[in-house]
């Protein structure tokens, strides 16, 4: 049984005052829900939210992290500043941070590992540019972006792990993956995770759609075997866009 998991990345939007409206209205709308509900703001942003959302099991994720411990490193945020802010999750490799900065495998591998050991979840992104896809390599470059991201993991890490399959050419274009090609591509993700880690991690991988995600469409995103939950970014910026995401099967 994969628990749904529905996360909503804010990107660079939302500073600490708007941040905590958004929080506050959520957790009037969402309590309970049968599914996992993060919401990934800020760094700025993420003492308001938690502030907010104390006490109620939204749960706060960060969008990026630093690959070093502490130190000289100007401009970056730890894991440990990430978890005694309440962090409990962190996304990486995202592809925004793949194409606009540069992080490739080895250097998201080693986030991975350093988000892990310090006792934090992961949601790893991966995905296909349009060109990618068409030109027959969409296999080839998930399977690169999944072993090279998973790297030296243990089974046991695995289990704080989740899988965001985001097409690229389907994050804020408002194209999103039919149901049916999101279902086949998620299919060879765990596949993928299967030939790694085995059966066991591969039946209760998390793997979550991203692109393109909105309340008309996520309903039927959801019923497909392999999509167990949503990375959610445009329409995580409202509540009323998210809550009926997260509502999606009310
Ligand atoms: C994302 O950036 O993770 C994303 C899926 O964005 P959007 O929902 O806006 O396509």
């Amino acid at each position: 049984m994969r628990k749904p998991f529905i996360a909503g990345n804010w990107k660079m939007n939302l500073g600490p005052v708007e941040g905590a409206k958004l929080a506050k209205e959520l957790k009037e709308k969402v309590k309970n829900e049968s599914c996992r509900v993060l919401v990934a703001p800020p760094f700025v942003t993420i003492a308001s939210v938690k502030k907010e959302l104390e006490g109620t099991n939204i749960l706060i994720g960060a969008q990026n992290m630093s690959d070093q411990e502490k130190g000289a490193f100007t401009g970056e945020v730890s894991a440990d500043m990430l978890i005694q802010s309440g962090v409990s999750v962190v996304i990486l490799g995202h592809s925004e941070r793949r194409a606009y900065y540069h992080e490739d495998d080895a250097f998201i591998n080693r986030k991975v590992k350093l988000a892990l050991k310090k006792g934090l979840e992961v949601i790893l992104c991966i995905g296909e540019t349009l060109e990618e896809r068409k030109s027959g390599q969409l296999e080839k470059v998930l399977s690169t972006q999944i072993s090279g991201g998973l790297k030296d993991l243990s089974k046991d890490d695995m289990k704080k792990v989740t899988i965001a399959y985001e097409p690229v050419w389907a994050i804020g274009t408002g194209v999103t993956a039919t149901k049916e090609d999101a279902n086949e591509t998620q299919a060879f993700v765990r596949a993928q995770i299967k030939e790694l880690f085995g059966d066991s991690i591969a039946n209760n991988v998390i793997i979550q759609y991203g692109g393109s995600v909105k309340p008309n469409n996520v309903k039927d995103l959801m019923s497909q075997e392999h999509i167990d939950g949503a990375l959610v970014g445009g329409a995580s910026l409202t509540s009323e866009n998210f809550v009926p995401i997260v509502l999606f099967d009310k």
